[in-house]
């Protein structure tokens, strides 16, 4: 008999099951400290110690976590000290706005911990610091963003060494918070339709900022409504010329406006500011309408790295074209992007943490007077959590070769990198984000009904996470950069040209596509086959060759009668299919990679295990393709 049961619960069965069941949920309320056996946890069918792969959880940490495992626990470890500044449950939009502000400055003035440092010189370590702070509010990582990385980063990646002196410091301690302010109410994801003015005016060496119609107006920008004072307002450089056009448009480019007064916060003269008001998600941000009517600007507020403006209103500019100049503003902003796809994973992570763990304890129906089971016992349990946990971990080594691919790109500005990364945050970005939006409803969903209790997250989770999937780029229109810049890489292999090293892996697949599958091969289906990382990743890249073929062929035919904007919306679908086709090839090759690197034996093992999952659950949900073309084997199939 249980120590804690009473006659009287012996005499009530359901009394019993009902305190049994509480006991458990308490126990993923408030989780036993590790150290502490869990003799519930023990009584767990599927935790039994036959099926229990022993694996060393202080090697593992460290090899996944790395270098940066300190400031994310100093991070968490501050804000459990301080219940201040946390954020309760149903907090209104104007109390959460004010406290994600306070959270940030205690982060930097008090924990002195200051992110604005780490944004060009150690990008690793910032989005660790933002995968932290993401996890104690979403909404206070994207202000977060918005302030570092967004308006921050802006003032560093497109300005110059003058930029970087007169504003470092305000944006490192939050003197100066600003905006980023890109989209207008007509133009989101066509930035090159932005409609906002910027006109050069040589007698007082001004430009002079202007909203020329109401679709013009900024939208959506966060730290508008209440706390910024400037803003990096993206517009068209217009510039007087002699000829009969009067003016010649350069293009758009950055310049930074001073939007609210430095001490009293009043909105500056010709300045017009709406709130945006309640969101479906991250009302801690305050997101707000910018108008500009006739706002001047020192001619110095250009942020000048890829284009100059002279006193006397000449332009100069290293690249020759408005494409060019607009494609290496664009290249340099993609850290956004990065974060958000390492953030996502984290909340991937947190989502299915939650729910794998309230599965183990979480007990419902079992075989006739036996207790009952753990859910997680069931098969379409494990199928709806399992796969997601595999991807959790396939993706975190994904973000992280991102991670790194873009600091390599900070410190080398290498060409041909920054366009690797360019389509590599692209598509992860896009891939992981979707993924990461349907997990956290699977989430919720596994967890029944207790999964839509506030405290338990997935609801503020899931629509903080949501606008993910749209804002650094929406996912449909970033993976058509990724097909893009696939199709690019094949018209060049056609034509003699090199793949870059993140494509390279096409050039073998496509030759071993273009001959049929192997018979032999087809047919095998042993364990140790199908657990051979070459088997995996062979199926994932042919899988992606056929689709590049394929596509190709078709856009060839199509733009015959509808030019090339209609074949590419004809075969969109394919397009899309390609882009994730290839994402998924380059996310198991580096779990793969990680895998095999792994110094811990025993992690090595659970890692492979893990990543045997991610790859095999892929294959079979695309078995039908696989089968079409004889590249799998009835036999190998089942
Ligand atoms: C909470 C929040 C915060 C934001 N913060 C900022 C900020 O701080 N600064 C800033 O500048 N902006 C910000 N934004 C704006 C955000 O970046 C844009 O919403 C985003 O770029 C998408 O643009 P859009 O809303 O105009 O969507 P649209 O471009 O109009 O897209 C709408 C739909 O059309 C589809 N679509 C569009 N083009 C194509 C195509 N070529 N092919 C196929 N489908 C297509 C898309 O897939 C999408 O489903 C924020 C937005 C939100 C909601």
């Amino acid at each position: 008999m249980n120590p804690n049961q009473t006659a009287e619960d012996e005499s009530h069965p359901s009394i019993t099951a009902a305190s049994r069941r509480i006991q458990r949920l308490s126990l993923h309320l408030t989780p036993l400290p590790p150290s502490q056996p869990s003799p519930q946890l023990n009584m767990l069918t599927c935790a039994k110690a036959a099926n229990k792969l022993e694996v060393d959880k202080v090697s593992l940490s460290t090899y996944m976590r790395g270098e940066n495992r300190d400031i994310q626990e100093k991070i968490v470890e501050f804000f459990e000290s301080r219940p201040d500044l946390q954020t309760p449950v149903g907090v209104s939009m104007n109390e959460h706005r004010e406290l994600c502000m306070r959270q940030l400055v205690a982060l930097v003035r008090e924990a002195k911990i200051k992110p604005f440092r780490y944004v060009v010189d150690d990008p690793a370590k910032y989005f660790a610091i933002t995968e932290a702070i993401g996890s104690i509010d979403v909404s206070l990582g994207i202000k977060l963003g918005v302030q570092f990385s967004l308006w921050g980063g802006s003032v560093l990646n497109l300005g110059t060494e003058k930029h970087r002196d007169k504003y470092f410091d305000g944006i490192d301690n939050l003197d100066y918070p600003g905006c980023f302010a890109m989209t207008e109410l007509h133009h989101g994801s066509n930035v090159q339709g932005l409609q906002t003015t910027a006109t050069f005016d040589p007698v007082t060496d001004e430009f002079i900022i202007d909203t020329p119609n109401d679709g013009a107006i900024k939208w959506w920008i966060g730290n508008a409504a209440v706390h910024g004072k400037f803003a990096t307002v993206f517009a068209k450089l217009i510039l007087p010329t002699h000829d009969s056009r009067k003016v010649s448009d350069m293009g758009v480019h950055a310049f930074i406006v001073p939007i609210r007064d430095l001490n009293t916060l009043q909105t500056l003269p010709g300045i017009e500011i709406h709130d945006c008001g309640h969101k479906v998600g991250l009302n801690g941000v305050d997101n707000g309408a910018l108008r500009f009517r006739s706002v001047r600007i020192p001619r110095d507020n250009l942020l000048n790295r890829f284009g100059d403006v002279s006193q006397d209103g000449k332009y100069t500019s290293s690249l020759p074209t408005i494409n060019k100049r607009f494609a290496a503003m664009l290249g340099e902003l993609v850290g956004g992007r990065v974060g958000l796809a390492y953030a996502s994973v984290g909340f991937l992570k947190i989502s299915v943490t939650i729910a794998v763990r309230y599965s183990l304890l979480r007990q419902q129906f079992g075989p006739p007077e036996q207790p009952e089971v753990s859910i997680l016992d069931y098969q379409s349990q494990q199928h709806k959590l399992m796969p997601m946990l595999a991807s959790s971990y396939a993706f975190h080594f994904a973000t992280q070769y991102l991670v790194q691919k873009y600091s390599e790109m900070k410190k080398m500005h290498d060409e041909q990198l920054v366009a690797d990364v360019h389509a590599l945050s692209a598509g992860l970005k896009a891939y992981v984000t979707s993924y990461t939006a349907k997990s956290l409803s699977t989430c919720r969903e596994a967890c029944g009904g207790h999964g839509y209790a506030a405290v338990n997250r997935f609801g503020s989770l899931r629509n903080d996470h949501d606008i993910f999937q749209t804002f650094e780029g929406d996912n449909t229109v970033l993976m058509q950069q990724v097909a893009a810049d696939l199709l690019k890489q094949y018209k060049d292999k056609f034509q003699g040209g090199t793949l870059s090293v993140t494509w390279n892996y096409l050039r073998e697949s496509m030759n071993t596509y273009l001959s049929q599958p192997n018979p032999i091969i087809a047919r095998w289906e042993s364990a140790d086959h199908l657990r051979d990382p070459k088997f995996q990743l062979d199926a994932f890249r042919y899988r992606t060759s056929r689709l590049l073929q394929s596509v190709a062929a078709r856009l060839r035919k199509h733009s015959k009668t509808l030019g090339t904007f209609g074949a590419w919306n004809r075969c969109l679908n394919h397009l899309l299919l390609l882009a994730e086709s290839h994402t998924e090839s380059v996310i198991l090759a580096k779990f793969i990679e990680a895998v095999h690197n792994c110094p811990d034996a025993s992690s090595r093992a659970a890692l492979k295990l893990v990543c045997d999952l991610y790859a095999l659950d892929h294959i079979w949900n695309d078995i039908g393709t696989y089968r079409n073309v004889d590249y799998v084997a009835p036999n190998k199939a089942k």
